[in-house]
């Protein structure tokens, strides 16, 4: 059998292409790219010729299976996004499910992700942390998954559009607070790089005053939740408050 690799591509600096990762796509019989023409420049700068095919959400299925018969004819195969690690927030998962069960071997190509820079770079807890993609685009659906993130207490990683940072601020500063930390990562790696950090109600200013927030892309990180005061402090607070309410 050959091998399927699951190679990263730059997310912004096409110095972070990797040597290994080059050699690798040069070397496979075929690569798996999200959207061929996008990557077609990429890969043409770096002399990179091998022949590609695309691989869609919407035609992973399909794709899996031929790209798995590839691999059992004995031929490598690569898989890449537009941008940085495949998988993450980007197609794939499905096909190195299926490969792993057909028992081919599915090997690695670190290299650049825009959540682990970001929070290589944030200055918040990264012990433990919570990648939470993107937020449901609806208003409601979106405020669902943030109030069922409200306690959390690791750090909360999420990829957003920049036309939306406002009004994700603005539903943040709702459910976990005006004063939670909170830190903006754009244009990793790029021209005009910014890591912005403060409370959430400090970003959601800094983002109206400032235009070049809306665009490009962007990584938004929150400390999570401080842990919750233990259950007799509660009860204690719990009985109290009402006293505390009558008091002159
Ligand atoms: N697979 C990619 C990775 O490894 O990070 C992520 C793909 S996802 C479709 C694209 C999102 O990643 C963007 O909307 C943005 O949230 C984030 N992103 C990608 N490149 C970035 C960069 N250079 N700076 C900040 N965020 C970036």
């Amino acid at each position: 059998n050959g091998t399927l690799y699951v190679v990263a591509t730059p997310i912004g600096n096409l110095g972070d292409f990797s040597p290994r990762a080059q050699q690798i796509l040069r070397e496979a019989d075929l690569i798996a790219a999200e959207d061929t023409r996008h990557s077609a420049a990429l890969l043409r700068h770096f002399g990179i010729a091998t022949t590609m095919i695309s691989l869609h959400e919407y035609n992973e299925r399909r794709r899996a299976e031929l790209l798995i018969a590839r691999c059992r004819e004995g031929l490598s195969v690569a898989l890449i996004s537009d941008a940085g690690t495949p998988l993450i927030s980007d197609p794939g998962y499905r096909v190195v499910r299926q490969a792993r069960q057909a028992g081919i071997e599915v090997l690695p190509v670190p290299g650049p992700c825009a959540l682990v820079a970001a929070l290589s770079v944030a200055g918040l807890p990264s012990d433990r942390f919570v990648f939470e993609g993107f937020l449901p685009a609806k208003t409601g659906a979106r405020q669902t998954r943030l109030l069922q993130l409200a306690e959390e207490s690791r750090t909360l990683i999420f990829y957003e559009t920049p036309r939306r940072l406002l009004e994700t601020l603005q539903a943040m500063i709702e459910v976990f607070g005006a004063d939670r930390e909170a830190v903006v990562a754009r244009e990793l790696t790029k021209r005009y790089e910014t890591v912005q950090g403060g409370t959430l109600s400090f970003l959601f200013n800094w983002a109206r005053q400032t235009p070049e927030s809306g665009r490009g892309e962007l990584v938004l990180l929150v400390h999570g939740a401080e842990k919750k005061q233990d259950a007799m402090q509660q009860e204690a607070l719990r009985v109290l408050q009402p006293l505390v309410a009558v008091l002159p």
